[in-house]
């Protein structure tokens, strides 16, 4: 279990997260959803370690994730595709995926397993194996982070805002893929979205951030359905 305690996070003055608690189960798709400014992204890069929580605690599986550098947090298993996403533009697809399936599988041929399951999940890439990362659409490029991030087996996905400049087919295709990840290898994923009804539409929880805490936690299907807290919550 991920889990959140009494965080909270600044990055000058004022805390931008406040003493916020959120416990998220294995296996589970957590919509993490607010307007901009809200804080998801920092709550992500808390979780995977880019920044320190002023207060309060990180957990995974009980283990305290507070003093644990970034690399050692991969290695626990958590894994964070970031805005903006993660390609190295220079190398091509191929390199990509190798490059990060380098540190979990030493063996040459166990990482060329692993580099053609990711083939075979993302179809597209297989067809651009030789194209260098800046050849890729955005579409592309966001299923090359992806597919980088879970070739290293994570327990824990951390996404931000992975349906930014994509066209609506591919967003669907991406968001289905994620669905079929966690449900196949129970992969637990936080994902931040400012495209509300396609992460409800995969999630099984929608937690609301608004000004550092959580305003709303309930399952996704009856924030998705219930127009009340949609209009008080999301805006629409
Ligand atoms: P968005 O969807 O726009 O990325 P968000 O919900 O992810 O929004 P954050 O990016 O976490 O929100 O930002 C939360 C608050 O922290 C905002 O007020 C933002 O201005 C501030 N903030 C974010 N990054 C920094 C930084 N590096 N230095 C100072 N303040 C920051």
């Amino acid at each position: 279990m991920l889990s959140f305690q009494s965080l909270t996070v600044a990055y000058t003055g004022s805390p931008v997260i406040d003493e916020l608690n959120l416990d998220i189960q294995d296996g589970a798709v957590v919509a993490l959803l607010g307007a901009n400014g809200a804080g998801k992204s920092t709550l992500l890069r808390t979780a995977s370690g880019l920044l320190a929580p002023r207060a309060g605690r990180v957990q995974l599986d009980g283990q305290d994730l507070t003093s644990v550098a970034v690399e050692n947090r991969v290695r626990l298993g958590l894994a964070q595709v970031p805005e903006g996403r993660s390609v190295v533009t220079e190398l091509s697809v191929d390199e990509n995926l190798h490059l990060g399936g380098l540190w979990r599988y030493r063996d040459r041929s166990d990482r060329n397993a692993a580099v053609d399951q990711m083939y075979e999940m993302f179809e597209p890439l297989w067809r651009r194996r030789m194209s260098l990362g800046h050849e890729l659409s955005g579409g592309e490029r966001q299923m090359l982070s992806l597919a980088r991030a879970l070739i290293s087996e994570p327990r824990v996905l951390l996404l931000d805002e992975p349906s930014l400049g994509l066209a609506p087919r591919v967003v669907a295709q991406l968001m289905t893929l994620l669905r079929e990840t966690a449900d196949r290898t129970g992969l637990t994923v936080l994902l931040a979205e400012q495209n509300v009804t396609s992460a409800l539409s995969i999630a099984d929880r929608g937690v609301v951030l608004g000004l550092g805490e959580i305003v709303v936690d309930a399952p996704a299907a009856d924030l998705a359905a219930d127009p009340a807290l949609r209009q008080a919550y999301l805006g629409f």
